[in-house]
Order: C-alpha cells, then sequence, then structure tokens
C-alpha cells in the first residue's frame, strides 16, 4: 500500500497576534453571531445521508453560558433506528469490497480538510459547545482527530500487509482482514471531539458499518465531525448518525441478530450496563460480539524523594486542572513524600490560585466550567462533605468554592489527606479537584503498594523520580495500575501513534485507540490454505 509518510500534525501556538489566534478568534465569533441571528443550529438523524426530523428534540447548551443553547438536536425513534440498521447492512457489501486504499483515501482526505479548510470551525465548536480552552480545542479536535485518521491508515497497512503465516512445499497459506459480520455501534463521550471521530472510524476504515450515538453534551461538534467525513466521500449508510437516549438505543441495537461490536468510551458504569444487556442477548446473535471500552480513572502521580518537585508540582497542576478535570486521564490523587511536602505544597497552592477560570471566548482562562448541571452537583457534593468535616482528616487545601449562577463553575480545588483510603482519594470526581496524600519518605515501597491497590481503576499513572533505583522499584510495583505509565511528566496528554491509549482493571479493556490493536479488533480473519 501506497499511503503518504505518516506524522503527527503539527500543533499550533496560538499566540497573541498570531495569525491562527485571529482565525481561531472569528470563528468562535461567527459562530456566535449565528446563533444570536438564527437560533440554535439544528442537529438531524443522518441515515443514508437523509437528514431526518423526529418529534423527539434534545438541547445541548454552552456549559460555561448555561442560558444559551448551541444546538437543538433530533432524538432517532425506533423506526428510523431500525432503518437505520437495515440500510447500513445493505451498503455493507459494497463498503468492505472497496479496495482499502480508496476506504483510506476517504479518512486522510478528512484529516486534510480538517486541518485546513475546517480547524477553527470545529474548534470553536469544541470550545462553545464542550467548555475547552483554545489549546485544549487544538489538541482534541485539531491535532488528535488528524491524528488518529492519519495513523488508523497507516496501521490498517501494515495490518493488511502483514501475512503471519509460513508456506511449505505444497501449501500456500495466506490470511485475510474481513471485516466483522453486521454492525458496529459506537458511543462517544462529550470530552474529546477526536474521540468520537476515532470510535466510528476505526471500525469502518476496516470495512464495517456503523451506528454513532454521539453524547448530546459534544452534539454539534460531533455533527461537524460527521459532515467533514461525508465531504471527504464517506458513502451513504457506512456511518448512520443516530442521536438519542443511551437507553434506548442500547435496546434496539442490542437486540439484533447481526450486532457484532461496540466501540465505547464513557463511564464505568454505563459500559458495565451496556455489557451486561449484550451478554443477556448473548443467544440472539450471529457472532460473538466484540466489546471494547475505554471508561474511568482515578489516576495517580507518585513521587519519590528524589523527585524534581518543582516539575512535578506544575505537572500535577496541569494534570489535574487542564480542561477542568475532565480527561479520563486527569490527574487526580497524588502521593508525596514528606521531605518534599511544604515545598510541593507551596507551589500547588500558588500557582493553583494564579489559574484564571472563566468563559473560552477570553483566551487568558486556563479553566472554564464543567460540563452539566449533573457533574456540578456530584462535583460540589463531594466539596460539601468535606467541608463539613465528614473526614477529619480531609481538607480543602485550596479552592473549593462554586457557583452555577451564569456556567457550572468550581474553582480548581486541592484537597489534603492524611487518610490514604479517603472517598476523594478512591473515587471519580470528573472534575477539576486533586486529592493529595503525603507519606512518610521512608516508607516507599509500602506506599506504592497502597496506591497500586486503592482504587479499582487502572488507566494511568506517573511516577516522579531522578533516582534510577527507584525508577525501577516503583515501575515494577505499579505494574497493573495503568495503561499508559509516565515517568516525570503529567498523566495527561497521551499523543496518537506515540503512546497509543488506554487501561485495564475498571478502565477499560485495554485495546488502545489509535493503534493496530484496536483495528485488530474490527476485523475476523479468515485463514486460507491452498494445496497445489
Ligand atoms: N488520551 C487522552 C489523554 O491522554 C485522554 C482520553 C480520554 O479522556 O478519554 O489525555
Amino acid at each position: 500500500f501506497t499511503l503518504p509518510a505518516v506524522k503527527n500534525e503539527e500543533m499550533r501556538d496560538y499566540a497573541p497576534g498570531s495569525v491562527d489566534r485571529r482565525k481561531l478568534q472569528e470563528a468562535l465569533a461567527e459562530m456566535r453571531e449565528q446563533l444570536l441571528k438564527e437560533g440554535p443550529f439544528k442537529v438531524p438523524v443522518i441515515v443514508n445521508g437523509e437528514h431526518i426530523t423526529t418529534d423527539s428534540v434534545n438541547t445541548q447548551a454552552l456549559p460555561f453560558e448555561h442560558r444559551t443553547t448551541l444546538a437543538s438536536f433530533h432524538e432517532t425513534d425506533a423506526s428510523t433506528l431500525r432503518k437505520a440498521i437495515d440500510l447500513a447492512l445493505k451498503v455493507k457489501p459494497e463498503w468492505e469490497a472497496m479496495p482499502f486504499n480508496d476506504r483510506a483515501a476517504i479518512f486522510l482526505k478528512a484529516a486534510d480538510l480538517l486541518a485546513n479548510k475546517y480547524r477553527y470551525k470545529l474548534m470553536a465548536a469544541t470550545m462553545l459547545g464542550q467548555g475547552k480552552n483554545a489549546w485544549q480545542a487544538e489538541i482534541d479536535a485539531a491535532a488528535e482527530l488528524c491524528d488518529f485518521w492519519r495513523f488508523n491508515c497507516h496501521f490498517a497497512a501494515q495490518i493488511y500487509a502483514d501475512q503471519p503465516v509460513k508456506n511449505s512445499a505444497t501449501t500456500w497459506n495466506r490470511m485475510e482482514y474481513r471485516p466483522l459480520e453486521g454492525f458496529v455501534v459506537a458511543y462517544s463521550p462529550f470530552n474529546f471531539t477526536a474521540i468520537g471521530g476515532n470510535l466510528v472510524s476505526a471500525p469502518a476504515l476496516m470495512g464495517n458499518v456503523v451506528l454513532w450515538k454521539p453524547s448530546p453534551m459534544a452534539m454539534y461538534s460531533n455533527y461537524l465531525v460527521y459532515e467533514i467525513l461525508r465531504e471527504a466521500g464517506l458513502p451513504d449508510g457506512v456511518i448512520q448518525f443516530v442521536p438519542g437516549n443511551a437507553e434506548f438505543i442500547a435496546k434496539e441495537a442490542f437486540s439484533h441478530p447481526e450486532f457484532a461490536g461496540l466501540h465505547f468510551t464513557g463511564s464505568t458504569a454505563v459500559f458495565k450496563h451496556l455489557w451486561k444487556q449484550i451478554s443477556n442477548n448473548i443467544d440472539v446473535y450471529k457472532s460473538y460480539p466484540r466489546i471494547v471500552g475505554e471508561t474511568g480513572g482515578k489516576n495517580m502521580h507518585f513521587l519519590h524523594k528524589s523527585a524534581d518537585v518543582r516539575s512535578a508540582a506544575l505537572q500535577t497542576i496541569r494534570g489535574a486542572f487542564e480542561y477542568n478535570g475532565q480527561k479520563c486521564s486527569a490527574t487526580s490523587r497524588v502521593y508525596v513524600p514528606d521531605n518534599l511536602w511544604d515545598e510541593f505544597r507551596n507551589i500547588l497552592v500558588d500557582e493553583t490560585k494564579a489559574l484564571k477560570m472563566g468563559p473560552v471566548d477570553d483566551f487568558t482562562n486556563f479553566v472554564t466550567s464543567v460540563i452539566n448541571e449533573h457533574s456540578f452537583n456530584k462535583i460540589t457534593s463531594y466539596l460539601n462533605d468535606i467541608k463539613s468535616g465528614s473526614d477529619p482528616k480531609t481538607k480543602i487545601l485550596v479552592g473549593g468554592n462554586s457557583s452555577s449562577t451564569e456556567g457550572y463553575y468550581i474553582e480548581p480545588t486541592v484537597i489534603v489527606t492524611e487518610n490514604p483510603h479517603a472517598v476523594t482519594m478512591k473515587q471519580e470526581l470528573f472534575g477539576p479537584v486533586v486529592t493529595v496524600y503525603v507519606y512518610p519518605a521512608d516508607k516507599f515501597e509500602e506506599t506504592l503498594e497502597l496506591a497500586e491497590t486503592t482504587t479499582p481503576y487502572a488507566l494511568t499513572a506517573a511516577l516522579f523520580a531522578q533516582d534510577r533505583e527507584a525508577i525501577v522499584t516503583g515501575s515494577n510495583a505499579l505494574r497493573h495500575a495503568a495503561g499508559n505509565f509516565y515517568i516525570n511528566d503529567k498523566s495527561t496528554g497521551a499523543v496518537v501513534g506515540q503512546q497509543p491509549f488506554g487501561g485495564g482493571r475498571a478502565s477499560g479493556t485495554n485495546d488502545k485507540a489509535g493503534s493496530g490493536l484496536n483495528l485488530l479488533r474490527w476485523v475476523s480473519p479468515r485463514v486460507i490454505k491452498e494445496t497445489f
């Protein structure tokens, strides 16, 4: 296969006075103006390219300005969903028969359209709809999505070219990478526009047809992603855009005999719930479905007494508070040895207080609001519990205030605890809150063991140490605590093609988004032996 050489999309810096900053600000202003003039953007259900409106309409608001509605979208009804499945299955033979180079060309073109034509628009939709600041939107809706599309093509080409079989004197053996028989369902999250783009594209690139249920909180950006794929040449019906109630879609799609796989990113609870529904229907299916999911995390930074304390503290601020702590990989528990605590605490307090919070339109704001009222209420109830003294060993060090008058704002908050099993050391809050446990510096190994087993999650972890022996000991002790393990760097920010992403235990099936391992889940190989 002769694909273009693959490399990561170059990140733009949006520096004051730069062309990129001006263009992004124009895109934001234009989107806001259109909202004022014409009202919320209308998002339909899309089946075989046909835009369908249903009776059930829902809305997506700006999280940091919740009186403003960004989009109103139609929710799929039962007959539309059945039609989407039937028509997808009808186009499948043609799609899977299309030569790989032609399928790949669509996703490569989508990446170029995004990089050069729709970058600012998709970033603006991600900023307004999901509350990302400009740099977080660049990481996600520009760089990461381009990378997913390009690297998936690159890895798929490697898979198709690979023949892991030997021949004998009289036989010719070969491996055919067929797509799954049936259709795949993708449930995508609010927190990364790129993840939605990847959840549908990875199976589609391998020749599958996909139903896409986007998150209601990312509806407008996800719709734009879909439109980019269409403009790039995605044929009718290969991906059906079916917004709607998660439970309802599960009920319909998972009771179909041709259901072949679930590609999911979201909460642990929802993933388990969907898995149970799938298992209840196991006798209905023609094939055992592939279930691939990336779910929650309770990601740690673990400092050894030899750590570069300033660097570790600054990485902690970024890991915990960038995108308001709403990355699955966000740093949410920190283990600090007592010899470093004073210095670590001072940096953490000063730098956290210095973070500016506010709407995305003002580029000096680092933190915005959390995504919705549900999330706001959940996080503030944890904070209120601590304020009311529910655990005498746990206190708020900095932050802790909140207001939902304009948007769902929660101050970046650092909690300190003497209790390694404190509630906020264990449970995922999905907000700008990090809990620090200070441990005796000479109890490194015992504390590692504790950290490894404190939560059911295992998504990301970071170890900070200068001492080589401590790096080796720490890496071994935390072997199962993360699918992405960082040494002297923060727990967030995996780059497609560099650190394939995913975790184990309650954090997911660890099928590494943006890698060949993930793509292999969407094929059912046939081995062919021909005897001469
Ligand atoms: N890949 C992202 C990171 O490393 C996180 C993805 C997620 O939130 O699901 O920061």
